[in-house]
């Protein structure tokens, strides 16, 4: 910022270049840090979660957002813990949405879709133009295991945002013991939905640090699995995280190997926490 009397939307000359010369376009903020969930590759068994008056109120994350639209932010993702947790996040991306003449061209979120039958139209009408689902397993079993929560209102949810005519893709983190059994199955479910699906590699991001490198699926393997069922194409790399594959020539289907093929030199996003914390 420059200090001259400008309001956030009139920087619009100004760009958000890191310190890596990796331009920003997208911005992820974090809504709390609470969620419903246990998946084991994320949250704790018992978290602690920030204190209330520790998080970003939405009248500041509105100001940021503003500001940042003005410097070059074109895509928006809400995301968590559970976005859906948090009281008033349809009147939020309404607020969000108003922002679409001054530069922003998306609004997204991820969720477990756990409460999602509840608000999708709302999101909808709200200006929410997709939504990522995180889905691990088709299995009552598997998910309980892997979520330590029932699969049926999840699985309501997904219904209910199609109803609504929210574009939606779903995330699968894949566990070694866990859920890797289900790649095939998980694959078939979704072709056969025609719900694109993105394998994402585990990450050594959880709090209880159970990661371990023999527990990560990495995307060759995923591949292999995949390999005697489908006709499969690779496609040329975009900026999408995903490594996309063509199935039968009319399936896509994502693969984020940040493990077995980072690509962090090409990240175009900012990632702001529930505290405020930003990072590049
Ligand atoms: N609660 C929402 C959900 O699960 O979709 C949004 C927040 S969650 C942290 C965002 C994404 O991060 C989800 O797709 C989740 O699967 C992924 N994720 C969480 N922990 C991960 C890990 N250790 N490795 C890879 N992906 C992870
Ligand atoms: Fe919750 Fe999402 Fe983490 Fe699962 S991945 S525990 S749903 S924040």
């Amino acid at each position: 910022m420059d200090g001259s009397t400008t309001t956030p939307l009139e920087h619009r000359s100004a760009q958000l270049i890191d310190q890596f010369g990796r331009h920003k376009h997208k911005l992820r903020i974090s809504l709390t840090d609470r969620c419903n969930f246990r998946c084991s590759y994320c949250m704790p068994d018992r978290p602690e979660w920030l204190a209330r008056k520790d998080i970003l109120s939405f009248e500041e994350l509105l100001t940021f957002c503003e500001m940042m639209v003005s410097l070059g932010i074109r895509h928006i993702r809400l995301t968590g813990g559970e976005p859906l947790m948090r009281q008033g996040v349809v009147n939020f991306i309404d607020a969000l949405n108003r922002l679409k003449p001054h530069g922003l061209e998306r609004i997204s979120m991820t969720s477990n879709a756990f409460y999602l039958n509840k608000y999708a139209l709302a999101l909808k009408e709200a200006g929410l133009d997709d939504l990522n689902i995180s889905l691990d397993s088709i299995h009552a079993d598997t998910f309980m295991n892997m979520t330590k929560r029932p699969i049926a209102p999840v699985l309501e949810g997904i219904a209910a945002a199609q109803q609504a005519n929210l574009p939606i893709k779903l995330n699968c983190v894949l566990v070694a013991g866990q859920n890797d059994h289900e790649v095939l199955e998980l694959t078939q479910w979704a072709y056969q939905q025609k719900i694109a699906l993105r394998f994402i590699e585990y990450m050594p991001l959880d709090q209880p640090k159970h990661w371990q490198r023999q527990k990560v699926i990495t995307e060759d393997n995923i591949v292999q699995t995949l390999n005697p069922h489908f006709q499969i194409q690779k496609q040329a790399r975009q900026h999408d995280p995903a490594t996309i594959y063509l199935l039968n020539d009319q399936y896509t289907l994502g693969i984020i190997s940040t493990i077995s093929k980072p690509f962090c030199q090409s990240c175009n996003r900012l990632r702001i926490t529930a505290m405020g914390e930003l990072f590049t």
